[in-house]
């Protein structure tokens, strides 16, 4: 089963908790037991799972995300958004969580975000549950 999730950021660079969205899917598919890949589509966004409880951790990220890869730098990109690519890369594109008896596992103070790197844009987000069940 494939869900879709459609996200609208408002910043260049934003995380936003898509933890819900991503527990719903998993709810859609009623899968049992088996393993939940988040997978962004896009070359500056990536997928990570951290802190959801502190806002503050999130922003803490984003400074040192922003300070580790600066805005203007001798780049080649023509396109003007290699910082972007960057992040997406250091990051990553995607997440895998297990989910048991229908429960997407995770811990307490953990969170499902889409990190934006080049926003705002409309963005897509796959949500593919694999059963471990024949
Ligand atoms: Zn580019």
């Amino acid at each position: 089963m494939l869900h879709r999730i459609n996200i609208q950021t408002k910043s260049r660079v934003e995380f936003q908790d898509i933890t819900l969205q991503v527990k719903n899917a998993v709810a859609k598919s009623s899968l049992k037991s088996g393993i939940c890949h988040v997978v962004t589509l896009h070359t500056t966004s990536a997928i990570t799972v951290n802190e959801n409880a502190d806002p503050d951790v999130v922003k803490d990220m984003i400074d040192e995300l922003n300070s580790l890869v600066p805005q203007h730098s001798l780049y080649r990109h023509r396109e003007g958004n290699s910082p972007a690519h960057i992040k997406a890369s250091i990051i990553g594109n995607s997440a895998s969580l297990i989910v048991e008896d229908g429960t997407l596992l995770l811990g307490t103070w953990q969170g499902i975000f889409f990190c934006e790197f080049d926003g705002p844009r409309n963005r897509t987000v796959l949500v593919k549950v694999i059963s471990d069940s024949p």
